[in-house]
């Protein structure tokens, strides 16, 4: 039976690590970070999302702010208020909740945001200079999963690590951390042949794609480190990963749960960022 990657207590880890900073930011540059957080329309699984970022931000004691827009927004008057808090020297993080409604272009919004505040680590500056190797905001949810990889203590060094899922949010910056730290990286997604063949190949197995069950405990190798990204809602309308949990923790090292793992590891790492947005500013400032 795998060793359960506590994604729930790592992630109050991370946050009481940002609390201890705060204060230390504070007495530095003379006020604390803050970020801020837009919701368009009423989606209730955004809502839940937001409010759990906005909570987090209150409990590590940075500034926050949630501003609620209407569904019917135009996208327009979206961009303006983007442009605004670009301007704004009082805001560090701006993070704009997806999915938008239909009529609004996710690509311009995330395009607004300016790169120094794009703390979700999206916009076209960010991803360029994660592929470069240069200094980046990286995604909350890769950057989650390699926090978790480095508490068990994983070696990545000349290790295979499989992803499965290409998005540009999740599975592509993935597999630049797992490469940037020396593993052997294989992208498997919707048309690959014999996902089972490949992901029995991996040391490491990060699977990202929103399919309930997709990977099962005869697709992991003896001993492999599966972090399970998916959120889903089983027929029950129970909260559930893409890994057939009960299958692959027989045979795993250690494994994710879902809920309870890679969800609040996101979270806590927006906090990071927010700081990182933060500092980045003000030694520019200096
Ligand atoms: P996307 O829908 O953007 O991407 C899904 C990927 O999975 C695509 O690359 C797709 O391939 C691939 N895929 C689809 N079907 C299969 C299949 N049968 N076999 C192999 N690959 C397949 O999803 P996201 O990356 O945004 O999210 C993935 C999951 O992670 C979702 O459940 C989402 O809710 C969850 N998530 C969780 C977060 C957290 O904090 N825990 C944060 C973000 C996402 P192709 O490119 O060929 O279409």
């Amino acid at each position: 039976m795998g060793n359960i990657i506590d994604g729930k207590a790592l992630s109050q880890a991370v946050k009481d690590e940002v609390r201890d900073e705060v204060p230390q930011l504070e007495a530095k540059y003379g006020r604390k970070p803050c970020l801020v957080v837009i919701i368009v329309g009423e989606n209730p699984a955004s809502q839940v999302y937001v409010r759990n970022k906005v909570k987090a931000a209150a409990y590590t004691g940075m500034g926050s702010e949630l501003i609620e827009l209407p569904a019917d927004i135009s996208e327009e008057a979206l961009l303006a208020k983007i442009r605004q808090l670009n301007e704004d020297p009082a805001v560090d993080g701006i993070l704009v909740q997806l999915p938008l409604p239909k009529h609004i272009d996710e690509e311009k919004v995330i395009d607004t945001i300016a790169r120094e505040k794009d703390v979700d680590g999206f916009h076209p500056g960010n991803v360029a200079n994660l592929w470069l190797g240069k200094d980046c905001i990286v995604p909350c949810t890769p950057a989650g999963v390699m926090r978790m990889l480095d508490t068990i203590g994983v070696e990545l060094k000349g290790k295979n690590a499989v992803v499965v899922g290409r998005s540009n949010i999740v599975g592509k910056p993935m597999a630049k951390l797992l490469l940037d730290r020396h593993a052997t990286v294989t992208i498997a997604h919707s048309r690959t042949a014999d996902l089972g063949a490949v992901c029995r190949t991996a040391d490491v197995l990060v699977v990202a794609v929103g399919k309930a069950g997709l990977v099962t405990g005869d697709m992991v190798k003896p001993g492999a480190v599966v972090i399970d990204v998916g959120m889903n809602r089983n027929a029950e309308g129970k909260l559930c990963g893409d890994v057939d949990y009960a299958s692959a923790s027989q045979v795993a090292s250690w494994i994710t749960p879902v809920p309870g793992g890679v969800g609040p590891m996101t979270i806590a790492m927006l906090m990071k960022n927010t700081i990182h947005c933060f500092v980045s500013r003000m030694e520019k400032k200096a």
